[in-house]
């Protein structure tokens, strides 16, 4: 049984039968799932949902789905590090990492949108599956569809990084390698979705995509023992993570899953990218484009399509935005990896350095329980590292060369 009403205009409010559409026909407003959270109330309960697999289909009454999906069954259900060696460095009680960088199967947690995405394309019928992406999405849409037997169109800017298009490369889709940033890259897929029917997963299939992000925000609750958090840190790209983590939070309110929810959203972005960030120090909501000039690749997007949403939930909220430089996002990289012992990407980097950028200005109060959500894993950007490691030690293979080495790293 399902829960899904329908979809509805964010702007207008008129509603629309499930189909793969994403505007609205009148005042082109973003479309939306909407719920009968009513009946889900009597339907999902904490003994419900503890009882599931370990997987985001757990709380499918609440995603865009109908019947019991097939698809993505081992993706979901990623770790809540609790980060105390990381909060002592940051001055917090208590922090935790939503840690996708194990994301199944392909380590980012985009693996959660394609899941929903690709449910919904089988439901309609497609047999070709298509986006636009900054790395993650490629790699994901890449893996998903060929597990699902879906033949795959990926987009992305050519100058992603090399193991980002390897990545996607080794499950044989058709790669097209755009010469263009990101935004030029999603406007040439909104013609080609126009005119080929295809399950654009970031354009016609946008609204159903969109939702599965939920389950990142579904699981973070669960796992604080069914409390919500009272700070939450997340990278924003086109902002609609920001978006559909609030929209968790609230439903798992309005479901009767939590009690209470007063949840501060705070957004993190690269300085060299960070439309949203600009506004909300600005205190407007009028996003204004920018091009992309950062190491975080899988962030970059100049003219986020939920920038004005995601500055609403900051703002309704109570939360607010920082912006990092490149040098900040790989110093916070090695910071989480010497304490937590998570290897993130160059989000995570942005997230981590955002975040003590918010203690520092005491928008994160210390006895804040906050959660970081790591969105990435760092093997995939390994570049950004390149000669900002620390060296091996390169020896001889023999005793005598490794004490010597050994003496020098101990200072004898
Ligand atoms: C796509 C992505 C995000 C955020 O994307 P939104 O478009 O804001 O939902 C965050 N982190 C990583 C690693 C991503 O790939
Ligand atoms: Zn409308």
């Amino acid at each position: 049984m399902s829960f899904v009403k329908g979809l509805k205009c964010r702007e207008c409010g008129r509603e629309y039968e499930i189909d793969p559409i994403y505007v609205c026909e009148f005042c082109f407003g973003p479309l939306e799932v909407s719920y009968d959270y009513e009946g889900i109330k009597g339907a999902l309960t904490r003994e419900v949902i503890e009882s599931r697999p370990k997987n985001l289909w757990r709380y499918k009454e609440l995603l865009p789905v109908s019947g019991e999906p097939t698809n993505a069954l081992h993706t979901g259900c990623t770790p809540l590090v609790k980060a105390d060696k990381l909060a002592a460095h940051l001055g917090l009680d208590e922090l935790y990492l939503k840690d996708d960088t194990v994301a199944h199967p392909t380590l980012s947690f985009k693996d959660r949108v394609v899941a929903v995405a690709l449910a919904k394309a089988k439901e309609f019928g497609f047999d070709t599956v298509s986006c636009a992406s900054t790395g993650n999405l490629a790699h994901s849409v890449s893996a998903h569809g060929a597990k699902d037997g879906f033949k795959r169109f990926i987009f992305i800017p050519a100058s992603l990084e090399k193991t980002k298009i390897i990545a996607s490369l080794a499950y044989e889709p058709n790669l097209i390698a755009v010469d263009g940033n990101y935004d030029e890259v999603n406007r040439l897929c909104s013609e080609v979705a126009n005119k080929y029917k295809w399950a654009f997963v970031n354009i016609n299939i946008r609204p159903f995509y969109a939702e599965g992000s939920k389950s990142q925000g579904y699981e973070i609750i669960e796992q604080l023992g069914w409390k919500a958090p009272d700070a939450v840190v997340v990278p924003c790209a086109s902002g609609s993570l920001m978006t559909k983590i609030w929209k968790s939070f609230s439903e798992m309110k309005n479901v009767g899953l939590i009690d209470d929810m007063n949840t501060k959203v705070f957004s993190a972005q690269a300085t060299g990218c960070s439309p949203i960030v600009t506004a909300i120090k600005a205190g407007i909501d009028v996003i204004k484009p920018v091009k992309p000039d950062t190491i975080a690749k899988s962030l970059a997007i100049g003219n986020p399509a939920d920038g004005f949403y995601a500055t609403q939930v900051i703002n309704d909220s109570g939360g607010f935005g920082a912006d990092v430089s490149d040098e900040e996002i790989v110093d916070a990289i090695k910071l989480m990896a010497k304490t937590e012992g998570v290897f993130a990407e160059t989000a995570g980097g942005v997230t981590l350095a955002s975040a003590m950028k918010l203690i520092k200005s005491g928008h994160i109060k210390k006895d804040d329980v906050t959660v970081l959500c790591i969105t990435g894993n760092g093997l995939k950007t390994q570049e950004a590292l390149v000669g900002k490691t620390v060296e091996p030690h390169y020896i001889k293979p023999n005793m005598k060369a490794f004490e010597e080495t050994l003496d020098k790293i101990e200072n004898r």
